[in-house]
């Protein structure tokens, strides 16, 4: 560690750099880079996030080249700025401005004005020559810093911020509406009932030394580095705790000193379509958060992006800051080759710049805006394959609402984050957690979201705020989660405590159902059915590219023509998975199976399996023809037998009453059959082994499909798969089998087929014996769902009671039936990939385990060496990205 812990910037230049998040948190970094590249940005400096750990490792206390490097800080931006910290005739008033590595919006608190006090007010008001700013800005200060740093938040959901309520009450009794209706009289006697409510509720006084505020302020920021929202957004997206975050102390500039302020945020392109104009909203004479806040209505920035003709834009009122803007902003989006979010202040008519940062976007504004810098020459290709990610771009595959429905739409809102949510009404964060866990969809309905209720909107299916706009708490985070929001539909009257909404004559209680469009803004009563979308244009073009540098192919679990179909329009280049037991129940075949299972001797079986023969054959002539060209992986029956039975009476009676067998036959089956575990069973190849008429008869079914479209002139191209082999000789078995009875049947067609026999690797002592199991096997493919199950000895249908507890204690990092654990399965999965290529070394190996259609697993799979992932139809656009990605990254 070095010993220097403060990094300056001001004035056209700057000690640190936009590759130095890290360790000055992002705003930092990019406020460094800003002032590099000469645009305005008040003077202030960065402490950096090696004092965040610091801070942790020394309860709280700071070292003594820290506490002078602050102070050196401070005398820095006094200079720029000339004025002075804690000086009554000319005071220098700051913000302490949190910023991680990694952007957090609205984990961690800003304090604003920080320096005033009943002296140093006194210089404010005497140089602005305006007393109401004065007043505005400490009340505001007191508020912030009372929140921030003396603990004043509300502590239950159903209590109101007390500040909120003091001006509240204010506002009543005066008969106003609007914070910039309070005049300079109103605004001081709320700073004194502010410091007697902290007073009241804390024991301390406010306090008034500026140094004393200044290192208050910054220990709340290292401290609420580890606050629960904090916590809850870092364990979301996956940021690593010992990061920490920066510190920014940074010259205030004024958006509220009088009309010829504001302050706003803006988009350099359309974050929830991409479309290239300047989208932005702003405030005039307001501070910070209002803009964000929803008290007052926010107005469009540009004149493209008007929505009604009372809007007043910055563009009109004041031009030539909205041409500097212009300038500026067009400036950074090419610095940074990347979409930005900005957020400005206009202080008596001159900008500063406050913040840059990579905007946060929906998966189509991501695709689109990657695929325009593309053809403006901004960035290249393989920039713009890494630009999309791919858990993201599930929101564009999911339906969207059946245009042709019939919708009663009873309200309309912003159209803040784009989809289609159709759930229960919730008003409250963790009811949506809870409602959720019980498997219920929820759509949360809120008058407005704040970063505390970051785990029910993450739950929900789509969020509803009746107060603020498109850059709104619930509209960013909504958006960044890719889930559907409707915003500021200021129509809703919503009522925490009665639990319901009225809105136009209707009204709705907690538990009804109801939709939002997220792309219209609308709110919908009920239910609406939903449609597939097109996967051309723009997202086609990316997919494209993906395709050229990936080296994994991609194919799909799918057991049936339809899923089969839907896969391929994704992409998908052929089947990794088609379980047959699936079939089973479908019709009146699961009479045949049931029949099956109830004969005593082999005759029996054979008899009934007879039967079914017809219909599985229809079913892989149907798949095969779907797959047409491309491979299908086929597995034999895997699930033990008692799951073709019915466990509670009355159906085992009508089983009996159809079978023409008696009640107790039936029952005394269901108990032979019963296993205590039945996943460690009798079942896979071991049902194959035990009743090898079973795999003969799968097996003739697969391959007269193949001969009769072969025949037909249709190229098929079956693989065999064998599941639960734990041996080699296991394999063998039915190997010997498969291969009997696909020469009889070519030959009774009198065509080739060209198939392959294969196997499962997904008990451990099989990815440990690949070399021999290769002997036999012609294909491998991982079976990491029991491969995983095996290998923890987590029972996947038990392991719910304790997983969740697991994750949040820290004892597993994620759930290892969704994201692969690359440290332990992983290496059976490598060892066995080593080994089998050992005995063949061209042997073909995928994965067809949930994990083939999850990004960081599917990059490990590339990494491995294996030749394709296959996944879920749905999935299958997101692995071909992933794969793309990982090809770039490790080239
Ligand atoms: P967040 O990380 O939540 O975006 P910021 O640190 O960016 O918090 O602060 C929020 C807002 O406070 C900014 O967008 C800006 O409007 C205002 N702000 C912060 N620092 C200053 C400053 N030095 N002068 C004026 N306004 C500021
Ligand atoms: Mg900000
Ligand atoms: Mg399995």
């Amino acid at each position: 560690m070095s010993d220097k812990f403060v990094y300056t910037f001001g004035d056209g230049k700057a000690e640190g750099r936009a590759d130095m998040k890290l360790l000055l948190g992002g705003k930092g970094a990019n406020l460094a880079e800003m002032s590099n590249l000469g645009i305005p940005v008040p003077a202030g400096f960065t402490i950096s996030t090696e004092v965040c750990s610091d801070f942790y490792n020394n309860d709280g206390k700071y070292n003594e080249k820290v506490v002078q490097q602050v102070e050196n800080g401070v005398r820095h931006i006094e200079q720029i700025m000339g004025a002075k910290f804690g000086d009554n005739k000319n005071p220098l008033l700051v913000s302490v401005r949190s910023g991680a590595p990694a952007s957090m919006p609205g984990m961690m608190d800003t304090v604003l004005n920080l320096g005033l006090n009943d002296d140093t007010i006194k210089g404010i008001i005497e140089k602005s020559g305006n007393e109401r700013f004065g007043w505005d800005s400490y009340r505001r200060f007191i508020q912030m810093y009372g929140d921030v740093v003396m603990e004043m938040k509300p502590e239950s959901k159903e209590e109101e911020d007390p500040f909120e309520e003091i001006i509240q009450e204010m506002k009543e009794k005066n008969g106003i509406k609007l914070d910039t209706d309070l005049t300079a009289e109103d605004l001081k006697e709320l700073v004194m009932l502010f410091k007697q409510a902290i007073k009241k509720r804390t024991g301390k006084e406010f306090p008034t030394d500026p140094w004393e505020q200044l290192w208050g302020a910054i220990s709340a920021v290292f401290r609420s580095w580890n606050n629960p929202r904090a916590l809850t957004y870092r364990k979301l997206n996956s940021i690593p705790a010992d990061w920490g975050t920066a510190v920014n102390v940074q010259s205030m500039v004024y958006g509220n000193m009088g009309d010829d302020c504001a302050t706003g945020v803006a988009f350099t392109r359309d974050p929830a379509t991409g479309v290239k104009k300047f989208y932005g909203e702003y405030l005039v004479n307001a501070q910070g958060e209002d803009v964000v806040a929803g008290t007052r209505t926010p107005q469009p920035v540009d004149t493209s992006t008007k929505t009604s003709d009372d809007q007043v834009t910055l563009e009109s009122l004041m031009p030539e800051a909205y041409q500097e803007l212009t300038r500026i902003y067009q400036t950074l989006e090419k610095h940074y080759r990347d979409m930005q979010d900005i957020e400005f202040t206009i202080q008596k008519g001159k900008l500063w710049m406050l913040q840059t940062r990579n905007g946060k976007r929906t998966a189509e504004a991501a695709v689109r805006i990657a695929v325009e810098m593309v053809e403006e020459g901004l960035i290249d290709e393989e920039t713009a394959i890494m630009r999309v990610q791919p858990e993201q771009i599930d929101q564009l595959l999911h339906p969207k609402f059946d245009p042709s429905a019939k919708k009663k739409v009873i309200a309309k809102g912003l159209p803040a984050s784009p989809g289609a949510a159709t759930g229960r009404i919730v008003f409250h964060a963790d009811d949506a957690e809870e409602w959720a866990d019980r498997g219920e969809q929820v759509i949360l309905v809120r008058i407005e979201t704040s970063p505390e209720d970051i785990g029910g909107m993450n739950v929900a299916q789509g969020i509803l705020t009746s107060r603020g706009g498109m850059t709104s708490h619930a509209a960013v985070v909504a958006r960044g989660m890719g889930t559907c929001c409707v915003a500021g539909c200021s129509d809703l009257n919503i009522s925490y405590k009665n639990k319901t909404i009225s809105v136009n004559g209707v009204s709705l209680k907690e538990g009804d159902w109801i939709s939002l469009d997220g792309s219209r803004g609308e709110v919908i009563e009920g239910k609406v059915p939903t449609v597939t979308p097109e996967l051309s244009g723009n997202f086609g073009k990316i997919m494209t590219w993906a395709d050229k540098v990936r080296k994994l192919k991609v194919r799909t679990n799918a057991d049936t023509p339809h899923d089969s179909e839907v896969a391929r329009n994704f992409g998908a280049e052929g089947i990794g998975l088609c379980r047959t037991e699936h079939m089973f129940f479908e019709g009146d075949r699961i009479k045949a199976v049931r029949e099956m299972i109830l004969a005593n001797d082999e005759a029996g079986r054979r008899k009934a399996l007879a039967k079914l023969l017809p219909y599985q054959k229809d079913d892989f002539y149907g798949i095969f023809k779907a797959m047409h060209d491309l491979p299908v992986t086929i597995r034999t029956l895997d699930p033990p037998l008692h799951e073709f039975l019915p466990n509670d009476e009355k159906s085992q009676q009508e089983m009996a009453t159809e079978m023409g067998v008696s009640l107790q036959e039936v029952q005394q089956k269901v108990d032979s059959l019963h296993e205590l575990n039945p996943m460690l069973g009798h079942r896979g190849c071991r049902l194959g082994i035990t009743y090898p008429e079973i795999t003969e008869m799968q097996a003739r079914a697969i391959i007269e499909a193949a001969c009769q479209l072969t025949k037909e002139g249709v190229k098929v191209y079956p693989e065999i798969m064998i599941p639960l082999v734990g041996t080699k000789a296991e394999l063998a078995n039915q190997k010997v089998l498969v291969k009997r009875v696909a020469e009889e049947v070519q030959k009774e067609f009198g065509v080739k087929v060209d198939y392959l026999v294969g196997t499962m690797i997904e008990i451990p002592r099989a990815a440990l014996t690949a070399d021999e199991v290769a002997e036999e096997a012609e294909f491998f493919s991982f079976g990491t769902n029991d491969l995983t199950q095996m290998a923890f000895g987590y029972s996947r249908d038990d392991a719910g009671k304790f997983l969740r507890e697991y994750m949040d204690r820290g004892i597993l990092p994620e759930d290892p039936f969704q994201v692969l654990d690359q440290t332990g399965v992983g290496q059976l999965v490598e060892i066995a990939v080593k080994k089998g290529r050992e005995t063949r070394p061209d042997l073909k190996i995928g994965i067809c385990g949930e994990h083939g259609g999850e990004p960081k697993s599917v990059a490990f799979c590339h990494r491995a060496g294996m030749n394709y992932v296959s996944c879920s139809p749905y999935r299958v656009p997101i692995a071909r990205l992933a794969a793309a990605q990982e090809a770039i990254r490790t080239r």
